[in-house]
């Protein structure tokens, strides 16, 4: 029934918005549609209302009550013109999600009036209302933070992220306003709140560095800026349907690998299937009228995956715009009858997917800092903020390794298709030797100064030696998709980022990075400043020159997925973390506990403890509904198909020999058959009691919380793939009815 479904499926008729004379609009006429934007805001408010809300934004004043009474009455009539019936406050708790509480506009008035009439029904929206909502912590992760009785918790409009409508039902709108979600007594209990302490303090570290490195400088604000490349899977969704284990874990547990997935090569950058292509056409509809700049879309490497990219916008709404992405992504999908995987690793053996975060900090003049500029070399902005990236690395590293740790996110990392586990940067050949060449003091080679001078932002001229092609210029920098941090031309590209985590702790971690790296650098630049009123080019040179050395070891240039690259890395004394729990734990060494909750202060110390706690707790809960979920399929399905299969064969093996004739064949599949059902066995009971060891425990403290994720990291990780194992060998040796295998579920059945 499922694959007939999947064949006899409608294809929803999308209706793209047309004018009058039937053409269809132009993207820019969509793009924003939905969205309360400053243009918006600035022709629905009072002029005086609007200045004092820009004031606020840039962080000058608070929201005095009437200026937000104000706004709350223009967004209410506004989103109530579009069919808007409820607000929410809608924010990013610890788990991974974003959530969401519903309240009317209908309000009731003079409910307890003595004259006896009868209370009247309003629609209003108050500014408190649209500044805070209290909604109840108690069951959102706190990792100890708050205990049931002290419930409170508080979502709070972020004012630098617009407020937009989506879809309710029946054509009705919802009414979203970005909120981050804090406790009683200000606690951070969110991904957002973080992120954006980290976009201040990064701001603050780089103004303070530029305003020593060139004494003309006079910004009020920097931002950091965020492109994400989002990457996923599509499957059918009847298909989908029929895997618990897709439909509980996100992966698929047990499958072996078909004759024909991803060796062929065939898919990356292929045509699209017309089914996610339709699909994804009313996703992107549907994304740009809530103000998503989506640019690209393209097949991956991997059969049925996709990647999509928008263009790069300030990181706090980058990070919204994200999470959306998945959210419609998810809801157009199932539209379509399909299902997106936002899953690290749906498949064994075919490629995973992951989120490319590409990231740079942009004055508020618009320049990237980030751009080399024709002479990279004598950029000076341009080199300190590169080395203050690298000099981050060098020194806390081992925080995005933490950020970018999950369950999921193992089976990527380190695979041969996604970045190891060992921090390292890629810089190109001619931006090391840009570097090697000031680091020793001698003449550039490689690239001459007037090539570069001779096109707009860098590159050689690239003769391609066939006549009717025009010359091109050719990047900066070449690829190489093995580094996990990359500088790709004029920003930074992490690629370690799991395809289904927010990037929000990731962008935060590599803000407070670089702004503790930025505070030394500003420290010693005073330094070679002395008494003079400005820094000469030499106490520049000396300062980068220092960093240069300093930050070496992070760079590299090589082939990550190379098995050298780990023993070199060791020898420079890189950490080479391999699980989650060991990540985790970063969090928890003093050095960098000290640098985020003293030196930039994105966190508070209880803040940090608790993230650590709800990381490790996450992990082993994962880990046991993974456990739980495979034998639960094993005993079910697939031990019972193979006891069957066995008589069958054992039936036939008495049939044959009461008749004399030769049961030969059958005994033969039977003795191949019964090793491997006995392993399965015992390999399925090892991991049962292993997952029973893990969930009668009941840690309290920090200590014994993460104790227990090294523990469930030993003793069910490996026992899960070992169970793995024997299914996928019985699996290409019987036919096991209501389970279809691994790929069978994708690439086909998506056309
Ligand atoms: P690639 O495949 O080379 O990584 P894509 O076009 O898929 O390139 O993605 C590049 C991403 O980088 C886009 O989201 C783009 O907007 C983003 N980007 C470009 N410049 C910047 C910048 N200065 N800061 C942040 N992101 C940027
Ligand atoms: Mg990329």
């Amino acid at each position: 029934e499922a694959l007939l479904g999947t064949f006899n499926r409608q294809r929803p008729v999308v209706n793209y918005p047309k004018r009058a004379d039937g053409k269809i609009l132009y993207p820019t006429e969509i793009f924003n549609e939905n969205v309360f934007s400053l243009k918006v805001m600035a022709k629905s408010l009072p002029k005086p209302v609007f200045a004092s809300f820009l004031k606020q934004r840039r962080g000058r004043q608070n929201l005095d009550k009437y200026t937000a009474d104000a706004i709350a009455h223009a967004v209410r009539v506004w989103a109530m013109d579009r069919g808007a019936s409820h607000f929410t406050h809608w924010f990013q708790p610890q788990n991974g999600t974003t959530a969401e509480k519903h309240d009317g506009f209908l309000t009731l008035i003079g409910v307890s009036l003595p004259t006896g009439e009868e209370a009247v029904p309003i629609d209003a929206f108050s500014g408190s209302q649209l500044l805070q909502s209290e909604p109840d912590a108690s069951s959102f992760p706190s990792g100890g933070l708050r205990t049931t009785f002290e419930a409170r918790g508080y979502t709070i409009w972020d004012t630098s992220c617009p407020m937009f409508i989506q879809a309710g039902p029946h054509g009705t709108n919802i009414l979203y306003i970005p909120s981050v979600f804090i406790s009683y007594d200000g606690v951070a209990l969110d991904e957002k709140t973080i992120l954006l302490r980290s976009n201040e303090v990064v701001s603050s570290a780089t103004l303070e560095l530029l305003s020593v490195l060139e004494s003309d400088s006079h910004y009020n604000h920097i931002s950091n800026t965020l492109g994400v490349e989002q990457e996923f899977f599509v499957v059918d969704r009847s298909l989908y349907s029929l895997r618990p284990d897709l439909k509980i874990t996100g992966r698929t547990l047990i499958g072996s690998l078909p004759p024909r997935h991803q060796q062929l090569e065939d898919h990356y950058f292929g045509r699209m299937p017309s089914r996610v292509l339709e699909m994804l056409s009313e996703f992107e509809l549907e994304a740009l009228k809530v103000g998503i700049p989506l640019k690209t879309r393209h097949n991956e490497v991997g059969p049925a995956q996709f990647e999509i990219a928008p263009s790069f916008e300030e990181s706090s709404i980058a990070v919204d715009h994200n999470l959306l992405t998945m959210e419609i992504l998810h809801k157009v999908s199932h539209r379509h009858g399909l299902r997106v995987l936002f899953h690290e690793k749906p498949f064994k053996g075919v490629n995973g997917s992951g989120k490319h975060c590409n990231w740079s900090l942009s004055t508020d003049r618009g320049e990237n800092l980030l751009d080399p500029t024709a002479r990279p070399e004598n950029n000076y902005r341009f080199l300190i903020t590169l080395l203050a990236v690298l000099k981050g690395i060098n020194d806390y590293g081992a925080l995005l390794r933490a950020a970018i740790a999950c369950l999921a996110n193992e089976h990527r990392l380190g695979a041969h298709e996604a970045p190891p586990g060992i921090l390292s940067v890629f810089l190109g050949a001619q931006l090391t030797e840009a570097l090697d060449s000031i680091e020793e003091n001698r003449p550039i080679k490689n690239f001459s100064v007037p090539q570069f001078q001779s096109i707009q932002v860098g590159g050689t001229m690239l003769d391609l030696k066939v006549a009717p092609l025009p010359a091109i210029s050719r990047d900066l920098t070449d690829r190489n998709r093995t580094s996990p941090f990359a500088f790709t031309g004029n920003k930074f590209e992490f690629r370690a980022l799991g395809s289904k985590q927010s990037p929000s702790f990731s962008v935060a971690m590599i803000n407070s990075i670089v702004a503790a790296a930025m505070y030394d650098i500003t420290a010693r630049l005073k330094q070679a400043m002395g008494s003079k009123p400005k820094l000469s080019i030499e106490d520049k040179l000396q300062v980068i020159r220092e960093l240069i050395t300093e930050t070496k070891n992070v760079r590299f240039e090589g082939d990550g997925y190379n098995d050298s690259w780990v023993n070199e890395a060791s020898k420079r004394g890189l950490l080479n973390i391999k699980n989650s729990p060991q990540a985790f734990s970063c969090l928890n060494k003093e050095y960098m506990r000290d640098m985020l909750t003293k030196k930039v202060g994105v966190f508070q110390k209880g803040e940090l403890e608790s993230r650590f706690i709800i990381l490790h707790e996450r992990y082993v809960k994962d880990l046991l509904i993974e456990g739980n979920t495979l034998t639960s399929i094993i005993n079910q399905r697939i031990l019972p198909a193979a006891f069957k299969y066995r008589k069958t064969l054992a039936d036939s093996v008495i049939a044959l020999k009461s008749i004399s004739g030769d049961s030969s064949p059958e005994e033969s599949i039977l003795n191949s058959l019964s090793p491997v059902v006995v392993g399965l066995l015992n390999a399925t009971k090892t991991l049962e009691t292993n997952v029973k060891k893990i969930e009668q425990q009941a840690p309290h403290t920090a200590d014994a919380i993460e104790k227990l994720s090294y523990d469930a990291n030993e003793c069910i990780f490996n026992a899960i793939e070992e169970v793995r194992a024997y299914t996928d060998n019985l699996e290409t040796l019987i036919w096991i009815k209501k389970y279809n295998g691994n790929i069978s579920t994708i690439k086909n059945t998506v056309e």
